[in-house]
């Protein structure tokens, strides 16, 4: 039985407590051997803590340097800034790691594997902006500012090239609008170049696309990409489309990853419209949390994992209702633990 592995648990906002929760029974299940510390963020924290990212929810991450989270809340056009972005930036989590695969054949896009590998710390991502007002209006222009760095394109570009060659990606795509945003994003198109020139060529095949050609040949074919990676903004968006192609949010995890902690989570956001229901599609975060166990060297878990969620929609048809079943998420759970307790 390996070691206790202390993590932080942050339950979130709207369905993040309902999603977490399962996620905990199930890892507990597996047996994970995961000594969770509880802490807040995002709107619960403004409620219980007065801020959206409480200093104890950050001394926790720096003990742990290991979270599962659910999704955060953030409110739109104004109000406090994200809580994570916040986090992102707290923990130099550089690397935004999302893959996504059909799990349910048949879909209008089958046998689909895809990796997203988004920059998180830069890009026109980093919120620098405000309003310049005119006569009587305070939001007569709006600015922002957008950094790229070297430096930041370069470790960005290294994460995603290092887990090609150690995953046996076949093909990585630098997606960018150097055609438009020469400087902000033909920095991090350049050093892709000079770094796949310099250590990688050979190991696996590099193309570049701008984005918008990139989002239309994601809906027209999508197997002819493998793994994508990209600037902060372009990655979030395109993370979300890659997502559809699975059949929605509900289906993929994400990694961030930093030098100093990894902090493991769904793709989706709070789904306020569904929260407190009972019917939220756990399956995004269990993918996290088979993705964080692969990151504790514990891949037999994560693979007992995989292999649940896989019987329990595919074998069991246990299937929530954004993938045209009725289960709860509750049902969905259930069906998780019987197929881990009969993969024992
Ligand atoms: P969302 O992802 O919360 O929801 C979009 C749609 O997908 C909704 O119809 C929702 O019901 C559905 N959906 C999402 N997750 C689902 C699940 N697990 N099961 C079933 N259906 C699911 O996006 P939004 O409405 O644009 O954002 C809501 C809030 O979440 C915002 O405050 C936003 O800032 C925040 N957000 C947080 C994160 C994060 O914490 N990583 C990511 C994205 C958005």
């Amino acid at each position: 039985m390996p070691h206790t592995i202390p993590a932080t648990l942050i339950p979130g906002d709207g369905i993040g407590p309902e999603i977490i929760a399962a996620a905990v029974e199930v890892l507990a299940a597996l047996g994970a051997p995961f000594a969770w510390d509880t802490q807040v963020a995002g709107m619960e924290g403004v409620r219980t803590a007065g801020d959206s990212l409480p200093p104890k929810t950050i001394e926790s991450i720096k003990k742990t340097r290991l979270a599962l989270k659910g999704p955060l809340e953030t409110p739109s056009g104004g109000g406090f800034r994200s809580s994570n972005v916040r986090l992102r930036e707290e923990f130099k989590l550089y690397a935004n790691l999302r893959p996504a695969r059909t799990l349910i054949p048949g879909g209008r896009f089958d046998n689909i594997d895809l990796v997203v590998v988004r920059e998180n710390l830069e890009g026109l991502y980093i919120g620098h902006e405000h309003y310049i007002q005119i006569d009587d209006d305070p939001h007569a222009v709006a600015m922002a500012s957008g950094v790229n760095t070297r430096q930041g394109s370069r470790r960005l570009l290294q994460f995603a090239f290092e887990y090609a060659v150690a995953n046996g990606r076949q093909k990585v795509t630098i997606v960018h609008k150097a055609n438009i945003m020469k400087a902000l994003t033909g920095i991090f198109l350049e050093t892709g170049l000079e770094l796949y020139e310099r250590n990688y060529q050979g190991r696996f095949v590099l193309e570049t696309v701008i984005i918008d050609a990139c989002a239309m040949k994601l809906v027209l074919n999508p197997w002819q990409f493998d793994m994508l990676v990209t600037t902060n903004l372009f990655g979030d968006i395109l993370s979300d489309l890659v997502a559809g192609l699975v059949g929605g949010l509900g289906m993929t995890p994400g990694a961030n990853i930093g030098a100093n902690a990894a902090i493991f989570e769904a793709v989706h956001g709070s789904a306020p419209d569904i929260a407190g229901k009972g019917v939220a599609n756990p399956t995004a975060l269990m993918l996290a949390a088979a993705m964080m166990l692969d990151h504790c060297h514990l891949p037999h878990m994560a693979t007992r994992l995989r292999n649940a969620i896989n019987h329990a929609l595919n074998t069991d048809k246990v299937r929530t209702g954004d993938l045209g079943g009725r289960a709860s998420t509750a049902e969905f759970t259930r069906a998780l633990i019987a197929r881990i307790a009969g993969s024992a």
